[in-house]
């Protein structure tokens, strides 16, 4: 997509405060609106030119990710945080996609079109196909498995091509669409704010098929079950995004797909918890050893490690693995695992035991809470 000037389209500078862009917009808006121009085309396209504009620019949010990004930072969701990170990763992720944080529950649609398409989609029967609608769905995944990478399946109900049409809508040469007159959209709203929002039956194109596909109500495109069988990286995070190229919602009228996106919730282990990209085990040791000192056998997600635990240890004593935690997915060191030491107290036992207990106790040299005050 090629990036408009949206300052220029309102006549206002970059630096133009919020007040600005408003005044200048209402000037113009009076100025191009369609019921003051009937007919005249040039009117209408540079009323929806000004509308998307202003509504940009209008809003905090979308003029920082617009300065930042042009057009396309936009149509990453309107979300310059999400765009930022989307666009970082991209960089760095190369061919497999994006990643991004964010919170996701269900299957939902988020793609440019759908939030502006309103807007500046659809001229008088004659809109350019636009790519179908991107699709988010949300993934549970172990926390082993998030670690590691997996395949994991994937079932979503999305827009796809209608199977009794293929996509076309059904038969007949077309007609003029009835729900837009033929124009493509639907006006919404009145006075100088109203806008186009692209019409839902034809798709913008302004025509539908004489003899409509009894499946799809001529839309060409049915929502319909998948599964997919989705690669998850190593090293994926609870609130990743996971991003599958022209995986989405089917495009109508030979429009190409939207993207996929997999937001991965990571289910907590019983024993191990990440922080960032280092991983803490708590793993349990017999008095003895912490006394004394041992070679014990570690479980890690690479598999079991042998690591010596030196004597003198205690309860919460951290021991390091170093590169056994959580690999980067953005490039960078791989984290570390922590071995949380936990002295376990045998279950009181004979004679001999309680003797061994007096013992050991009277070699503390003092209370070990001696001076324990807040
Ligand atoms: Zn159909
Ligand atoms: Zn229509």
């Amino acid at each position: 997509m090629a990036t408009r000037d949206l300052y220029g389209e309102l006549g206002v500078k970059r630096t133009a405060t919020a007040d600005e862009i408003k005044k200048s917009y209402r000037k113009l808006a009076r100025k191009h609106h369609p019921d003051v121009n009937p007919g005249n085309r040039e009117a209408e396209e540079r009323f929806k030119r000004i509308s998307f504009a202003y509504d940009v620019l209008s809003d905090a949010e979308k003029r920082k990710a617009y300065d930042e990004f042009g057009e396309e930072g936009l149509q990453a969701g309107f979300d310059a945080g999400r765009a930022r990170e989307y666009k970082r990763a991209q960089e760095s992720m190369g061919s497999f996609g994006g990643f991004g944080t964010g919170a996701g529950g269900g299957t939902r649609y988020s793609s440019f079109e759908d939030i502006f398409g309103d807007i500046f989609g659809g001229g008088r029967g004659a809109a350019p196909a636009e790519h179908g609608p991107d699709v988010e769905t949300t993934l549970d995944i172990e926390l082993l498995d998030a670690i590691r990478g997996t395949t994991a399946a994937v079932q979503l109900t999305k827009p796809s091509e209608c199977a009794v049409c293929r996509g076309t809508g059904g038969q007949g040469s077309g007609k003029a669409c009835a729900d837009c007159r033929g124009r493509g959209q639907i006006k919404m709203g009145g006075g100088p704010m109203s806008f186009g929002r692209r019409c839902e039956r034809c798709g913008g194109s302004g025509r539908v098929p004489s003899q409509p596909c009894a499946a799809c109500h001529g839309r060409g495109i049915t929502e319909k079950l998948e599964k997919l069988n989705v690669k998850i990286p190593a090293g994926v995070d609870d609130g990743s995004r996971i991003r599958l190229a022209a995986k989405g919602g089917a495009g109508r009228g030979g429009a190409p797909p939207g993207d996929l996106y997999i937001v991965a919730r990571v289910r907590p282990h019983p024993r191990l918890e990440r922080r960032d990209r280092d991983l803490y085990l708590q793993v349990p040791i017999t008095v003895g050893e912490a006394m004394h000192g041992a070679t014990i056998d570690v479980p890690t997600p690479d598999g079991a490690v042998k690591l010596k635990v030196p004597p003198g240890s205690q309860s919460g004593s951290k021991l390091r693995l170093r590169g056994k935690g959580v690999p980067a997915m953005k490039g960078g060191e791989r984290g570390d695992l922590y071995v949380v030491l936990q002295v376990h107290v045998p279950p009181d036992g004979d004679e001999r035991t309680q003797e061994a207990v007096r013992a050991l106790e009277a070699s503390y040299q003092g209370s070990p809470r001696a001076g324990f005050t807040l």
